[in-house]
């Protein structure tokens, strides 16, 4: 399937929107001779749309409304179309951001009704009842934390971008640990993070602010050695306050390169919350991704975490990995809450360009993704609350990602970055740090990136700390407006 846009109002959205029926269809500048595709044709006053597939021919066209937004007038004749002639109905409706909880956040400041906000979810995105109930209930969980969100708190990340083996699902720039190249690469990256941590604790100090939450995350942090996973994690001890940090995460990730001596250092070092993520629960879906350990190894794992006194652990699953099924994706999920984790994070399986499912399996046959996803309401008989919902571009049926928690064990990370409450300063290859202010609708946001390739930022350490200049920058601005200065 190929997407053809004309038009000024024809771009993103558009595209986005034909991606929700088609979500592999590539965009195309010219017609296909021959082939399926998607045409969206916006003109001045009126809007035409075509889909052709198996050699059959559907559009309509419409006349604009004085003073109607165009790019919603089109993406709505394209969805329309697209609906009705795939028999698809799907659940978040056109919507194509990926954060429909901050809608409602964004909604309800302005001073928008609560029947304002339902009529935007149901009439104007054509959102489900069902998936607009979710996303209300989790802003409403999550409204106490934002109301608490003070201007000068921030949050730190820090990545690390290698993995024991490749997952046949990921897309991240994550290297292979096994490798000799790669090996080399792991000690003089784990040095020059530990510099940039404490550039970014004096960076912070400079700026006024205070660092809420700590997340080490990747790629797969205990692929480390466990004297590099000390190393770090004594310079972080050493480094930062973490007395003050109300919550500081280290993703474990992988049971095939945690062991019992990592998790006692992490708990040694201060880390408060760990991930655990099997992904699943079956031997054979974990080979099918590339995994090279099985279901009992993860249940292992979980006990030797539990016995090196770790008290608030989460576990990520995948709804529609290949060659999972709805009675299995179940099966998973009972497991995970037979162990009785505080967090569980159930994603829906994103077709990344770059991971090898979709090189290798284009046509892979998935079982239903929604029906898996509906299955979450064992999460909800077992005590677990949804508090933290994202959405993906070539997601599975177009379907969410959500946290869910026992009550008072919500990751406020995931919320912080999620919703961008406060500031992250991020450390380490592919590190975004995010800057912002909140309180405000469209509160200023800025974005500094690091390198994205390990090699890089070890070679150009000194352009990251000369871009994390932009940081005292951004606060010096900040604190000039709140005086009243120009
Ligand atoms: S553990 Fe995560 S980052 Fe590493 S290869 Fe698998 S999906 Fe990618």
């Amino acid at each position: 399937m190929q997407i053809i846009l004309r038009g000024t109002a024809a771009g993103y959205e558009a595209e986005h929107t034909a991606r929700i029926f088609f979500p592999g269809a590539e965009k195309a500048p010219q017609v296909p001779a021959a082939g399926d595709f998607v045409l969206a044709v916006s003109h001045a006053q009126t809007d035409f749309v075509l889909l052709r597939r198996g050699g059959g021919l559907r559009w309509r066209s419409a006349l604009r409304a004085p003073g109607a937004d165009a790019e919603y007038a089109l993406c709505s004749l394209l969805y329309s179309l697209l609906k009705e002639q795939t028999g698809q109905q799907p659940p978040w409706g056109m919507m194509t951001g990926v954060r429909p909880v901050r809608i409602i956040h964004d909604l309800r400041a302005m001073g928008a009704t609560e029947q304002q906000v339902e009529d935007r979810f149901l009439r104007h995105f054509a959102c489900s009842p069902q998936k607009f109930a979710l996303a209300r209930e989790i802003a409403d969980r999550q409204r106490p934390l934002l109301d608490a969100a003070d201007p000068m708190d921030c949050s730190v990340y820090a990545g690390i971008p290698f993995c024991p083996t490749r997952c046949s699902y990921c897309s991240f720039v994550s290297r292979t640990v096994g490798d000799k190249a790669t090996q080399a690469l792991v000690q003089p990256y784990v040095d020059a993070l530990c510099r940039e941590l404490t550039e970014i604790r004096a960076l912070a100090d400079r700026c006024g602010l205070r660092i809420r939450t700590f997340y080490i995350g990747g790629g797969t942090p205990t692929s480390l050695s466990a004297a590099q996973l000390e190393q770090l994690m004594g310079h972080i001890a050493a480094t930062f306050d973490l007395g003050g940090l109300a919550e500081y995460t280290v993703e474990a990730g992988r049971p095939d390169c945690t062991d019992a001596e990592k998790l006692r250092i992490l708990k040694q070092y201060g880390a408060t919350r760990i991930s655990i993520n099997p992904q699943t629960f079956s031997d054979q879906v974990l080979r099918n991704i590339g995994r090279r350990h099985t279901a009992q190894d993860i249940i292992d794992c979980f006990a030797a975490a539990r016995a090196a006194g770790h008290d608030n652990i989460n576990m990520d699953l995948i709804a529609g990995l290949p060659g999972d099924t709805v009675e299995g994706f179940a099966g998973s999920l009972e497991q995970a809450v037979a162990l009785d984790p505080e967090n569980i994070t159930v994603h829906t399986l994103t077709l990344k360009r770059a991971s090898n499912l979709v090189v290798e399996h284009r046509a892979a046959d998935y079982d239903d993704v929604a029906a898996m996803l509906e299955r979450c309401t064992l999460l909800q008989r077992a005590g677990y609350a949804p508090y933290y919902l994202y959405r993906q571009k070539g997601t599975l049926q177009n379907l969410e990602n959500i946290g869910w928690s026992k009550p008072g064990r919500e990751c406020l990370y995931n919320i912080y970055i999620m919703e961008e409450v406060h500031t992250i300063l991020s450390a380490g290859a592919g590190g975004s740090t995010k800057l912002v202010i909140p309180g405000k609708r469209h509160g200023k946001i800025e974005r500094i990136f690091n390198f994205k390739y390990p090699t890089e930022y070890i070679d150009r350490f000194a352009e990251i700390l000369d871009r994390k200049r932009r940081v005292e920058d951004f606060y010096e601005h900040y604190a000039a407006q709140k005086a009243g200065q120009p």
